[in-house]
């Protein structure tokens, strides 16, 4: 199987890793800041705070801006449930946006339409890595008066107008897990030039306590406060050493997945049947995913079988999302269901993800191209 989305791991990493577990320091200690330090500087910003994963990220996001019991957040309709889930974590309630039929990306007009007075914040999820209008969002939420998070954990290395991924919301999330662009096995990370976001988060990852194990550890001191409740959502510095080493690699990673879509851009250009999302002016793209819109009417046949037809040529196509709104645990809590994000219901039923990771050869994405030409424009 061609994989659409796999880590790639060297013996630099693996020479990383046993050195942190060969030191002193399995958790909470220097690993953690080295790697949180670097990520501040590659996005540009003041703080990163590295917890257990994107979904724990997103968590400590939703409460360091203060998200509690029958706030709205605002989310797109078209991303993975973790988005949606840390609202509700906090006992907040998400409220579904759609997308733009062009990009999948949160269509800045939908999410003013859903503004109410119990609007607190917006997640704006840079689908595929591609990052979202982050002018028009700001202008938005600052005329509202709301919070901007970005969902990031597409978008790590993307750029809008310039700027990085990460230094452009009020808090931006990532995720380090195996298929994104660098991994730490299981990780997050939330980006922040807040100094007051940055120590809410730090609580939050740590039960809610006034200092960490280190902390006392050097002060020479038993004692601490839970100022508020939070969780354990810690990240090893075994993990963070793997991600030290990755982040070094970041850049030909990026390299390597713009080259790759460079070619299917190319491909595709020339059959109908197959298109690809649009890239905006303003933007670099960090592909972490690769979407075309098959155009079914014209093949006359559904996407079942197109996915099942790549998968039977080796190639592990994949579909993302299906609209959060649609699950059977937001249908029956919040009462929702189809028609409410049209743009992203209808993007739904065409779209498939290309296998764009880093280790892809040139042959092997030239044989996704192939593959997919064959099946659309295989009579069935
Ligand atoms: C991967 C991902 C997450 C969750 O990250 P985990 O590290 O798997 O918890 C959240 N949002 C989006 C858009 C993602 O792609």
């Amino acid at each position: 199987m061609i994989p659409y989305g796999r880590q790639a791991i060297d013996e630099e990493d693996i020479r990383a890793v046993i050195e942190a577990l060969a030191s002193d320091w399995l958790t909470t200690g220097p690993k953690v800041e080295e790697f949180e330090k670097a990520l501040a500087d590659y996005v540009g910003v003041n703080y990163a705070v590295a917890v257990s994963s994107g979904t724990a990220a997103l968590h400590c996001a939703m409460y360091a801006v203060g998200i509690g019991p029958g706030d709205e957040v605002i989310v797109p309709a078209m991303t993975f449930a973790a988005t949606a889930n840390s609202a509700i974590y906090q006992g907040g309630v998400p409220v579904f946006a759609d997308v733009e039929g062009e990009t999948l990306l949160l269509d800045p007009q939908s999410v003013e339409a859903h503004i109410t007075t119990k609007t607190k914040a917006v997640v704006a999820v840079d689908y595929a890595g591609q990052p979202c209008d982050y002018d028009a969002l700001r202008e938005i939420c600052g005329k509202h008066g709301l919070v901007l998070v970005a969902d990031g954990c597409h978008a790590l290395g993307g750029e809008y107008k310039g700027r990085k991924v990460g230094s452009l919301a009020d808090l931006t999330v990532f995720s380090f897990h195996p298929v994104k662009h660098i991994t730490t096995g299981e990780g997050g990370a939330i980006m922040t030039n807040s100094e007051e976001l940055y120590s809410r988060l730090r609580l939050f990852r740590n039960h809610g306590m006034t200092s960490d194990f280190r902390q006392r550890a050097e002060a020479g001191s038993w004692y601490y406060e839970i100022v508020d409740l939070g969780y354990n959502y810690r990240i090893t510095d075994i993990q963070c050493a793997l991600g030290c080493s990755q982040l070094k690699k970041l850049p030909e990673f990026l390299k390597r997945r713009r080259e790759i879509a460079g070619r299917y851009d190319a491909f595709f250009a020339d059959i109908p049947e197959v298109n690809p999302l649009s890239v905006q002016a303003a933007v670099q793209h960090a592909y972490h995913l690769y979407v075309v819109r098959i155009d079914l009417d014209a093949l006359a046949l559904d996407r079942k079988t197109l996915f099942k037809q790549m998968r039977d040529k080796g190639v592990e196509v994949n579909v993302h999302y299906i609209p959060v709104h649609l699950h059977p645990y937001y249908r029956k809590r919040f009462g929702l269901g189809p028609g409410l994000c049209p743009v992203a219901e209808a993007a739904y039923e065409r779209i498939v993800s290309l296998p764009v990771c880093p280790r892809l050869t040139d042959g092997e994405v030239q044989y996704v191209m192939n593959a997919l030409q064959e099946v659309a424009r295989t009579p069935t």
